[in-house]
């Protein structure tokens, strides 16, 4: 994977490091894939080392989204959608939904190749990694709730509305 800040002469043409969005596209040039969704869950696994979504794309059948199977990471880019400033508006959208007990904050982390880079990472920290592996980059629109959290216009206060009319009272 490019590593920006082992060039000099990167580092004076993006004055801000590059970083990598951890639910990317597959068909950027830098695409990497992630991990590979897996069990019942589709929970993430991750991959030790990177490999260029190129060269995986070919043997996703055809007919199967490859976001369905695989996550996939690429950089970060001021015209995204899901752009708050310079931060990302999607993981601070998931970590208003409130969290399972793998999300605990005693949780181990997974290893991961992408944190050294990672946009949530350097934004949200441990919070960011005991979410990430449920995070699917392909929504069902059956799914009310993961489909406010992957729209950009939803606000964290919308989500917090939604989730306590969706909570049952006593
Ligand atoms: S949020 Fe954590 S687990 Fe997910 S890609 Fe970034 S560093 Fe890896």
């Amino acid at each position: 994977m490019e590593n920006p800040q082992n060039s000099t002469e990167d580092r004076s043409a993006h004055p801000a490091p590059v970083t990598w969005c951890p639910s990317g596209t597959p068909d950027r040039p830098e695409s990497v894939v992630l991990g590979v969704r897996s069990g019942p869950e589709g929970q993430v696994v991750y991959l030790e080392t990177p490999v260029p979504a190129a060269e995986v794309l070919g043997a996703v059948p055809e007919g199967i989204a490859p976001t369905r199977v695989l996550r996939f990471a690429s950089h970060c880019v001021p015209e995204c959608a899901n752009r708050v400033g310079t931060d990302c508006g999607l993981i601070e959208r998931i970590r208003t939904v409130p969290s399972g007990p793998t999300a605990s904050a005693t949780a181990s982390v997974p290893r991961c190749h992408l944190r050294p880079h990672c946009t949530w990472w350097h934004q949200a920290g441990v919070e960011a990694c005991h979410r990430c592996p449920a995070v699917t980059t392909l929504n069902s629109p059956d799914d009310e709730l993961t489909t406010l959290v992957a729209d950009p216009a939803t606000t964290p206060e919308q989500l917090r509305e939604w989730i306590t009319a969706d909570t049952p009272t006593d």
